[in-house]
């Protein structure tokens, strides 16, 4: 196997097939498993635009390998590759664990090539990886990577100085270098996002390495980026204006424009999968994304595609995508259904705004409206939690017959790197158990439950009260939509089954640790729990009715390629 780049996709803790580990619920919302075997689309736009360049690119998802066969050895399988450099995405801080121990993997059998760090997270601590992780050699920081990675390419093939190298964090003998943070696009045209590659690398190599996901074949979706940052700034979000100011010296949200997320849109559309157009397209003006809009009607997109609403939108906008998308369904975080927590997360609307909102799609001819609250705010109080369900109950009751989809689920495993809250926790209501990425990595080295996994509590919950209380209220919400026929009976009862089983393995966690329970009986115990905990994982399937269309287009494809 040869190869100039190959990217590598690390699991979020890289030992998990030989640890006892309670994932719990922290992945329920997303298409990976807890694993997060999900690689960053920026994956895809390095290798399309190293391979205009003459590069040979493979992606390699290890999570994904680690996960689909029990015997797969990753030092076993890098020892028969040959590259010229090893990229490694360390860009969600859960990753630390997977990221840093694959880098040391690559090291120990390909001792001479280089290993390359990027995203999000190694750009906010690249001093760091590259001064306690000696198997690091440059770290590659912003949101735009793919032209620096052309140069960096061509300074490991001796053809150019390191210190050209826009973007770049290097160690130069016991020196660490730090180029300029200069490369920032103003607009994301400059890249392609080859939808193909993904096929194309499967015609070539036979294999499934590089599928994004575990579930991919079965429920698959694909992203369409529209910009990179975000004009708001929730408290707590590695993606806020104040995170990507930070991080990546990025001071104003650069667009892709309309011609080529329209242009991505039909793409997608011709591996007929479900398309998840990722950023609010209404907001800081709706011009953009009327244009879009405009363009998708007349290309009579017949794919569903979920839209995101950070804010609520106007009953214009609204009505222009029911004139363009026939198929459509949207996603709103409100977070809390206290205004008063969602304003201190830096979400300004009221419910009465929701409510409006919620109304405006329905009669507009949305599909599916999902809502997502969360456990563990910084300001949300147990009360504030119960008054959230008593929300969402109502919100259902309004809507009865539509599909009206809330979830809840805990907040997120870590602090976001950059985020306001992850700088001022304690003007946001956090209080930080990890301050360094070393300090995060010690957490998922030595963890056994979600519980241990959780880098922070809230002044008003303890890490104990946010389990305790994301378990009741996603069993009271399960109960909810089973009385609103959103869910069966029986997806209920697996649901209570789920969520009594994890319940008793926390149990079964804190008893090892007190010496009162056996490593065996624990790793026993904790393998009865392999599934989503608690939400049926069909309500979040986008891509029911299409298993037909795909195939065909997907047998058109491969006859062509
Ligand atoms: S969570 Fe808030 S800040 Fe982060 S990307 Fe969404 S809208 Fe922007």
């Amino acid at each position: 196997m040869k190869a100039d780049l190959v990217l590598l996709h690390p699991p979020s803790i890289f030992d998990f097939r030989e640890r006892p580990i309670l994932w719990g619920p922290i992945n329920d919302l997303v298409p990976s498993t807890p694993v997060f075997e999900m690689y960053p689309l920026g994956f895809v736009s390095i290798a399309s635009t190293l391979e205009q360049h003459g590069y040979r690119v493979r992606i390699v998802n290890i999570a994904l390998k680690m996960l689909r066969d029990p015997g797969f050895n990753p030092a076993e399988y890098l020892s028969r590759m040959q590259a010229e450099a090893f990229g490694i995405d360390l860009h969600w801080l859960p990753h630390v664990h997977g990221a840093i121990n694959l880098a040391r993997v690559c090291k120990e059998v390909h001792p001479e090539v280089p290993v390359i760090f990027g995203g999000l997270s190694s750009s906010y601590f690249h001093r760091e990886l590259l001064s306690e992780v000696p198997q690091v050699d440059y770290v590659l920081r912003g949101d735009s990577t793919e032209v620096p990675f052309v140069k960096l390419m061509e300074v490991i093939e001796g053809r150019g100085d390191a210190e050209e190298v826009p973007n770049l964090s290097y160690r130069e003998g016991d020196r660490l270098r730090v180029n300029p943070l200069s490369h920032v696009p103003e607009s994301i045209d400059c890249f392609n996002l080859d939808y193909e590659y993904i096929f194309r690398s499967f015609v070539r190599s036979k294999n499934l390495d590089m599928l994004p996901f575990l579930d991919f074949i079965e429920h698959p979706i694909m992203a369409v980026l529209t910009r990179k940052g975000c004009e708001c700034n929730c408290t707590a979000c590695g993606g806020s204006s104040y995170a990507y100011a930070r991080i990546c010296n990025r001071h104003g949200v650069a667009f892709r424009s309309p011609e080529k997320v329209v242009e991505d849109i039909l793409a997608v559309q011709e591996f007929q999968v479900p398309a998840f157009i990722l950023g609010d397209l209404a907001i800081g003006g709706e011009r953009y994304g009327r244009r879009i809009l405009e363009m998708l009607r007349r290309e009579r997109v017949d794919i569903p595609l979920i839209f995101e609403a950070f804010l609520p939108f106007s009953r214009g906008f609204m009505r222009e995508i029911s004139r363009s998308v026939d198929d459509f369904t949207i996603e709103m975080s409100p977070d809390s259904g206290v205004e008063e927590v969602r304003r201190k997360i830096g979400r300004n609307y009221s419910n009465a705004a929701l409510r409006d909102m919620l109304e405006k799609a329905f009669s507009c001819g949305c599909r599916q409206f999902d809502l997502y609250f969360s456990v563990g705010l910084g300001g949300q109080s147990e009360e504030s939690i119960h008054a959230t369900l008593k929300l969402a109950e109502q919100l259902m009751e309004e809507h009865r017959g539509r599909r009206l989809l809330p979830f809840i689920s805990p907040y997120a495993p870590f602090l976001d790197p950059g985020s306001i809250a992850y700088e001022h926790p304690e003007r946001c209501g956090f209080v930080k158990f990890a301050e360094s990425m070393m300090d995060h990595y010690r957490i998922l080295d030595t963890g056994v439950s979600w519980k241990d996994f959780l880098s922070y509590r809230t002044t008003h919950l303890s890490r104990e009260d946010i389990v305790r209380l994301s378990y009741q209220a996603a069993l009271r919400l399960a109960e909810l939509k089973a009385e609103a026929g959103i869910i069966d009976l029986d997806s209920l009862e697996e649901i209570r089954h789920r969520i009594e089983v994890s319940q008793d393995m926390i149990r079964v966690v804190e008893a090892h640790r007190r010496g009162e329970c056996s490593e065996v009986k624990m790793r026993e115990s904790l393998m009865e729990l392999r599934e989503r905990v608690m939400i049926d994982r069909r309500e979040l399937d986008w891509s029911k009715g299409l298993k037909f269309r795909r195939i065909v287009a997907l047998l058109r494809k491969l006859i062509t390629a």
